[in-house]
């Protein structure tokens, strides 16, 4: 079983991709929610080129990722669940709950350390939000990610086919929540309960640091909510918001060079804790 699922690994993940990928890019020409400031030729080469890099970079320096790992543990007895025999749904389900929860805390963390966010303000720097802005993450974002999820799959133990799925969910759902669609509002408001639509990832998007620093769930919507980390709509609405930080704002900047060496360059200002943002919030 476990052999099996990693041998369908590569397969099943390139085909939702590519799959995905598709159906949104459509999705986005047919029923576009914002006018396109930047020609989608810039965006689109230089974000998908660094999807190749990163892949590339991310299997040259892991000998296993997740996936290889859970089933490693599951061989060998590591981690919570391969030690208190619990019903296999059950271990699936709140497997993909802990996941998904870590990655939001993972998320929280890149937006209050100001190192982390030097790496992770590059997936806020692009201009337009469509599909390929949920493919845009800094090489060394990726490794650290992968580092601290196969740290919690080690302690949790979850089978090996959670994490798969959770994987293949997640590559789905931030194509899904970057994608510039104009969902029906009566849609959006019932989905948003269930996973985040591109309207409440979009907030986090906006260049009000306020607003930058919320919706940092990928997946479930519950955590915003509950960790009060939630804000409903940009309050300059969706057609008139503006996409990006402060940094980083000409056509130049979007190129993969400059994204690649961002983290190097200027003040970390912008994070979550940025005494600036915090007094402005007070001051109101
Ligand atoms: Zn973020
Ligand atoms: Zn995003």
């Amino acid at each position: 079983m476990s052999e099996t699922i990693l041998a369908a690994e590569p397969t099943i993940r390139l085909a939702a991709f590519l799959g995905v990928l598709l159906a949104m890019a459509l999705w986005e020409v047919a029923a576009p929610r914002r006018r396109r400031d930047i020609p989608r030729v810039i965006r689109w080469t230089n974000n998908i080129a660094l999807v190749v890099i990163d892949t590339v970079i991310l299997r040259l320096s892991f000998p296993i990722l997740a996936v290889g790992l859970a089933v490693m543990a599951e061989d060998r007895g590591w981690g919570l669940f391969n030690n208190i025999g619990a019903p296999a749904w059950v271990a699936v389900i709140v497997s993909m709950l802990l996941l998904d929860l870590a990655i939001y805390l993972q998320h929280v963390l890149f937006h209050a350390v100001p190192g982390l966010w030097r790496l992770h303000r590059m997936h806020h720097a692009d201009l337009d939000f469509d599909a390929t802005t949920g493919l845009r993450f800094h090489p060394v974002e990726i490794l650290i990610s992968m580092g601290i999820k196969l740290a919690v799959v080690t302690a949790l133990g979850p089978p090996a086919v959670a994490v798969l799925l959770f994987e293949v969910v997640l590559n789905v759902t931030a194509l899904f929540n970057h994608a510039n669609i104009d969902l029906p509002r009566p849609v959006d408001r019932v989905l948003r309960w269930l996973v985040v639509t591109p309207d409440m990832h979009r907030v986090h998007h906006s260049v009000d640091p306020r607003e930058t620093n919320s919706n940092y769930g990928f997946n479930l919507p519950w955590w915003d909510r509950l960790l009060g980390t939630y804000v409903a709509q940009p309050a300059k609405g969706h057609e008139r918001m503006d996409i990006g930080i402060e940094q980083f704002r000409t056509r130049r900047d979007l190129w993969l060079d400059r994204m690649l060496v961002q983290p190097l360059q200027g003040p970390a200002s912008g994070h979550a804790l940025d005494p600036r943002i915090t007094t402005r919030e007070l001051g109101e």
